[in-house]
């Protein structure tokens, strides 16, 4: 049965097969942005510093070098580049202001 023109228009025939093709297509590359982004979310692992290698200490005062102060503190008791937990007193070679 040979198709007509109102077939072709209502998207029946040999003209539906090329937006399938397409669909894959996009599927694909959606799915190519998908793991790229999924990989791109991933966070680098930051391996820390042991206290005893940054010459961490504990002090007594509240002077104006401590981990608080620091521009590495995490509030309360953590160091983003020193294992924790630290303390608000504390102080390494690694300060930063
Ligand atoms: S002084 Fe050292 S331990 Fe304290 S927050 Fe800064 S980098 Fe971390």
């Amino acid at each position: 049965m040979p198709l007509s023109g109102n077939n072709r228009q209502a998207g029946k025939g040999p003209a539906r097969e090329a937006p399938r093709c397409v669909t894959r297509r996009r599927l694909i590359a959606l799915s190519v942005l998908a793991a790229g982004s999924a990989k791109a979310q991933q966070r680098p692992k930051i391996s820390k510093a042991s206290k005893k290698l940054a010459g961490y200490i504990e002090k007594d005062d509240a002077s104006a070098q401590n981990c608080s102060q620091c521009h590495f503190y995490l509030a309360p008791f953590d160091c983003i580049i020193v294992e924790g937990p630290v303390s608000p007193w504390g102080y390494c070679n690694y300060y930063a202001d």
